[in-house]
């Protein structure tokens, strides 16, 4: 019998947001992102299912998240979207990895352990338009696009770009940014040189700046797994969220007025009330910032999370009715209960991302259809 906290992966959704992303995606064809353990919902297991469903590519962030892949027997294109550590190019063509080259630099190392090896490397050039993180920068791409021109070992599969801030409401950046990467596109135009694979759209530009953006590939991520990067995007696709936290109570009680409860006696009880403790914690990446903040579904009623969070256990105003074994939905769905993950990220001002991806392995993932 496994502890009664869990977080269940509901892989019909998962298949069902595929499609969604997909007839969203026009023709374009889709990257998958699953870096981060599948954004918590682990790596080797989503991959497998994204792949039979017929993703064209996986993306991940780190050399190691695409080596876990392949010794997963996944054999679906993957490129490794994170800033490339020269001592690790050798595993990439061992791996058969894409890899992302975001400078002159890097080329000519790439170039010269493929070289060596008298193969090929599969690289997507990475400019930044905006974002300020890894990528040569788009006012200098002649540079990076001239220099390629030069490097016969290096094969030219894609060139991307990624956005700041495609989910806002405001889109005026993300134009901005749309506009320095056509100025990429047509500096490699004008060196006549052909990329099969433009990409730069997330999930938030496919969901509201679809036509401008899909180009030949998308790279969703969170909407995937079912969650809209930001509230207002909700009614732009179908999507329904693959991943339920749940517990059960394992202790009910009712204190008199005035006790408190928790680390630093933050909360006390004003009498007459169950207080019942659930065995989830931020050990499990339940996070620390919901005491006193979130609300659970118990019973298909609103429970606030009162004092603080410890480690291991929660405790939830269960109000006049709590019994031991009773579910509790942290976020996602069960029967007939729903709470939405935006819902405990508004409580808590997080970000859907932060709460799927920190769930720790003490969680266990459970497959359900
Ligand atoms: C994480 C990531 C994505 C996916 O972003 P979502 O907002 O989850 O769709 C796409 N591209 C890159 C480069 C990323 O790092």
């Amino acid at each position: 019998m496994q502890r009664p906290t869990r977080a269940e992966i509901n892989l019909t959704a998962l298949r069902h947001n595929f499609s969604s992303v997909r007839q969203q995606a026009g023709g374009a064809k889709i990257m998958a992102v699953v870096k981060a353990e599948a954004y918590g919902h682990g790596l080797a297991r989503i991959a497998q299912e994204l792949s039979n469903l017929g993703t064209n590519y996986l993306g991940v962030s780190f050399l190691e998240e695409g080596i876990a892949l392949r010794k997963a027997g996944i054999y679906t294109p993957i490129l490794v979207m994170g800033g490339l550590v020269d001592e690790q190019i050798e595993q990439y063509l061992d791996f058969g990895l894409d890899i992302t080259v975001s400078s002159v630099w890097k080329a000519r190392q790439v170039e010269a352990v493929a070289e060596k090896y008298a193969t090929k490397a599969i690289v997507h050039l990475k400019f930044d338009t905006g974002m300020g993180r890894i990528g040569q920068q788009w006012h200098s791409a002649q540079l990076l696009l001239e220099a390629v021109t030069l490097l016969p070992h290096l094969e030219l599969r894609g060139l991307y770009s990624h956005f700041a801030s495609a989910e806002s409401a405001n889109l005026a950046y993300t134009k901005h940014q749309l506009d320095c990467f056509y100025s990429v596109l047509d500096m490699a135009h004008r060196l006549k040189l052909e990329f099969p694979l433009v990409h730069i759209a997330n999930s938030g530009a496919l969901l509201q700046m679809t036509e401008q953006t899909r180009f030949a590939m998308v790279r969703p991520g969170l909407a995937l797994y079912g969650v809209a990067p930001g509230r207002h995007l909700e009614a732009k696709i179908h999507l329904q969220p693959v991943m339920t936290l749940r517990s059960e109570i394992v202790y009910v009680k009712k204190p008199p007025a005035g006790t408190p409860v928790g680390y630093g006696s933050t909360w006390r009880s004003p009498g007459e009330r169950w207080i019942a403790t659930i065995p989830i914690g931020y050990g499990d990446g339940y996070p620390r910032r919901a005491g006193n903040r979130a609300i659970v579904m118990l019973r298909g009623r609103r429970c606030p999370v009162v004092g603080n969070v410890s480690m291991d256990q929660i405790t939830i105003d269960a109000g006049v009715e709590a019994y031991l074994g009773d579910e509790v939905l942290l976020f996602g769905k069960t029967g007939n209960s729903e709470l939405p993950l935006w819902d405990l990220c508004a409580a808590i001002d997080a970000i859907p991302y932060e709460i799927l991806c920190g769930l720790t392995t003490r969680t266990p993932r459970v497959y359900v259809e």
